[in-house]
């Protein structure tokens, strides 16, 4: 079996595909670009909670979440998930997401919640609205010390609808940890099933860096 009916979403190249998986869950990007954004399936533990970053935190990946949230190209929602929607839906059946939030304003002038957008081809509830930001921040603009005090610009509006539910927490990057620490924090009192985390990727600093974010003022790049 040959096809040649899609156009991957990042290099707009044909796809040609044999793979059945590839056909049969339409997938929208080449195997080439799929190995340049690089799946690695990371484990990590956040505050002792078991979680994954599907990808490498590479140039590829940066680019592109830049390009779907910060110049608000759409059509880059599903090209994160979709080769491993078959996967991640079995692993994650029972759960429901809980995306870490950005500010509303911001979602309103985007016209989307990235977050949401990214993980909604998993097709499982999305507790939209429960846990909001307070003040807009850009967290680009801050010291690496200062993007660890998020705490206080979270709101978790509603505590109870996070009882008798399994949780997935996700977000799009995780670099300090710290807003899915706040986001621990501020809900684990209300949930009495199992919690756990999924990030599309995780920043991993270098010696260098860690170095270097001892200092107050140093911003990330
Ligand atoms: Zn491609």
């Amino acid at each position: 079996m040959k096809t040649t009916t899609r156009i991957c979403k990042i290099c707009f190249n044909r796809i040609y595909t044999n793979n059945i998986h590839s056909f049969l869950y339409n997938e929208p990007i080449c195997s080439k670009c799929l190995k340049e954004l690089n799946p690695v399936f990371k484990k990590f533990k956040i505050e002792g909670i078991e979680s994954i970053a599907i990808f490498e935190y590479n140039e590829t990946l940066k680019k592109l979440i830049y390009q779907f949230k910060g110049c608000l190209d759409y059509e880059l929602k599903d090209i994160f998930l979709a080769y491993f929607v078959k996967e991640l839906k079995e692993k994650y059946k029972k759960y429901y997401i809980l995306p870490i939030p950005s500010y509303k304003q911001k979602d309103l002038n985007r016209g989307f919640n990235q977050v949401e957008e990214i993980f909604s081809c998993l097709n499982l509830p999305i507790l939209k609205d429960v846990l909001i930001k307070k003040r807009d921040d850009d967290q680009h603009l801050k010291s690496y010390v200062e993007r660890t005090k998020v705490k206080d610009n979270f709101l978790l509006l509603n505590k109870e609808i996070l009882r008798d539910k399994n949780i997935l927490i996700c977000d799009d990057i995780c670099t300090t940890g710290s807003s899915l620490k706040a986001t621990i924090e501020l809900t684990k009192n209300y949930i009495n099933k199992d919690v756990k985390i999924l990030v599309v990727a995780k920043r991993e600093f270098s010696k260098d860096e860690l170095e270097k974010i001892k200092d107050k003022r140093f911003v990330l790049s």
